[in-house]
């Protein structure tokens, strides 16, 4: 029947080229993005509409993804389409300036914000865990964050007294999409690397996507690879498939030489890790039929694995948490020591999030590549003085495979991104460019998100949990011109541990997108040196101070 078809998953592929079906480009760049987050090349599980992140969607049934698109081919260049955990829910009459697309997902109220609570409205159909990027159509693949993990890991590299990565030997888990950045950041960075993960397949479409050089069921053979590559100064790696939570204990109780350990699987929700004494043909099963059993096993071998991490620290390796609540679960799973290693933003990204630099992207809607290769050329010119930018630029121009529409990612700052923007923009109107690009941002940012296990860790003044300020990022963005502004809970870190916001602003070559791309992308970074300041960074102050922010109270 016809209801049947419409449950039914598909193949999604989003429209490339500057013949557009919707109103606007607006509406035309949120549904393509939308598209783009489905596209196969992208998502972890687009059978599920599962983007990336554990559960991370696009949009909560295949019966709200048709009904959204089909709104934005019919949305008016001043109406406004409100979107509810992935479901559309109403149209309003807005202006030229709003948001084409307002998105809010995954929000609970705090005394109910529990992964109990939110799997049970999930169930009856309610609600959406939208991750980040998932839920606001701005995922781009595994570059978005290896361009963060390659910061991370040079910051890593900086902290040692070294140069590079070269003769050191870095120990990771899980090869997600997000994970799965870890190996080439690495060896981009020039070190060796190798990096557990439960489930085969994933390991297998890092090295098809040259994220990874290779792997093997072997942990003997994995281990003579990685440790000649060390000895050798080369840049290697290595990927064995096995379980974190055994093979850390084990690198450990062997000695082997490790300077780096860090982690990615999927932590931050008990259900996504895999326990000890489970398979992965078992584990979606057993995590149905018990999910409180199973979260209480899962932390428990979270508890062995990060015992392992502690240990690594104790005997001098560099050990830090990769933003996915493992150590908050490994506590909850009874080890009491989970704390003593740190996140990785308190340790080197916090200095970055004082000048408002955090992850920007773009995507081409021409699906062209040679359009992205463009606006590299375009940044280049307009930033010449930052080494470590252009060197960024050069190796992801070599090494990194787009998927979906063609990308880029570069870590900008305050009165730094609007540049970009403008240059992009004029770029499309002079036909330099073949089609509009859209621009936005993780929500892993200096301004937009209050993460205590994260962005927000360790805050100076003490203020990690405070969420006022995504919100305020939010209503800014939207009172800016963004085309589509997003307020989330939940993402990175997990239900109850995080809110924030993001916005993507579509230039189309006009003289108004030029006029909202120039407010949206002052104030959107603006936001992260204010948040910046107001909790007492002196970096943040001269930034504010030498750039022009006003803050009343400086
Ligand atoms: P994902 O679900 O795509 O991948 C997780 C991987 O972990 C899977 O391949 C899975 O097989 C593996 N895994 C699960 N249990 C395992 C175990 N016991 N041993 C070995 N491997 C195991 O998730 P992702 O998108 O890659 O995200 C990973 C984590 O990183 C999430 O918790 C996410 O919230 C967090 N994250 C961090 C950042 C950051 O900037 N630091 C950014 C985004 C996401």
């Amino acid at each position: 029947t016809s209801t049947d078809a419409a449950t039914q998953p598909r193949v999604v592929r989003a429209a490339r080229g500057n013949q557009r079906t919707a109103k606007s480009w607006g509406a035309e760049a949120a549904k393509r993005m939308l598209m783009n987050n489905l596209d196969p090349e992208v998502a972890e599980h687009p059978e599920d509409l599962v983007v990336y992140g554990g559960t991370g969607k696009a949009a909560r049934s295949w019966e709200a993804y048709d009904a959204i698109v089909r709104t934005l081919d019919e949305l008016e260049p001043d109406e406004t389409l409100l979107v509810q955990s992935g479901k559309p829910v109403g149209v309003f009459r807005t202006h030229e300036w709003a948001p084409r697309v307002l998105i809010a997902n995954s929000n609970l109220v705090g005394d109910w914000a529990t992964w109990p609570e939110f799997r049970k409205l999930e169930e009856l159909g309610l609600i959406m865990y939208g991750q980040m990027t998932a839920g606001s159509w701005i995922y781009i693949g595994t570059q978005g964050i290896l361009q963060g993990t390659y910061e991370t890991f040079a910051a890593v590299a900086r902290s040692l007294g070294r140069d590079s990565l070269r003769g050191t030997l870095t120990l990771t888990g899980g090869a997600g999409g997000m994970g799965g950045a870890q190996p080439l950041a690495v060896t981009m960075n020039d070190g060796a690397v190798l990096i557990v993960d439960v489930d085969e397949s994933r390991l297998a479409r890092r090295v098809e996507h040259r994220y990874l050089d290779e792997y093997t069921t072997d942990l003997d053979a994995a281990v003579a690879r990685v440790v000649a590559a060390k000895d050798a100064g080369e840049a290697l790696s290595v990927g064995v498939v096995g379980n974190a939570a055994e093979v850390f204990p084990e690198l450990l109780r062997r000695g082997v030489p490790i300077d780096i350990v860090t982690d990615q699987t999927s932590a931050h929700d008990p259900l996504a890790y895999l326990p000890l004494g489970t398979t992965v043909a078992d584990w979606k099963a057993e995590a149905e039929r018990d999910p409180e059993d199973f979260t209480r096993r899962s932390r428990a071998s979270m508890a062995a694995h990060v015992e392992a991490m502690v240990a690594f620290q104790d005997a001098g390796a560099a050990v830090f948490d990769y933003g996915n609540s493992i150590r908050a679960e490994a506590q909850l799973g009874g080890f009491d020591r989970a704390f003593a290693f740190p996140g990785f933003v308190p340790a080197y990204i916090r200095p970055q999030f004082e000048e408002g630099r955090g992850p920007f992207r773009w995507a081409a809607l021409s699906g062209d590549p040679e359009d992205i290769y463009k606006t590299d050329r375009a940044i280049a010119e307009l930033f010449p003085e930052d080494a470590a930018l252009h060197r960024w630029l050069e190796k992801a121009g070599e090494k990194v495979h787009f998927e979906g529409l063609p990308a880029r990612i570069c870590w900008l700052g305050y009165k730094e991104r609007h540049l970009a923007g403008l240059k992009f923009n004029e770029m499309v109107a002079s036909g330099e460019l073949s089609a509009p690009i859209v621009i936005g941002r993780d929500h892993l940012d200096s301004g937009s998100v209050a993460s205590p296990y994260r962005e927000t860790e360790a805050m100076k003044d003490g203020s990690d949990a405070i969420a006022d300020w995504p919100l305020l990022n939010a209503l800014l963005n939207t009172a800016s011109g963004a085309s589509w502004v997003s307020l989330h809970h939940g993402g990175g870190v997990g239900i109850g541990r995080s809110i924030h916001a993001g916005q993507v602003t579509v230039a189309d070559g006009s003289d108004l997108a030029a006029q909202k791309l120039e407010r949206v992308l002052t104030n959107d970074p603006g936001t992260g040196v204010m948040r910046h300041v107001d909790a007492g960074y002196e970096h943040a102050r001269e930034v504010a101070r030498e750039r022009g922010l006003n803050v009343p109270m400086l």
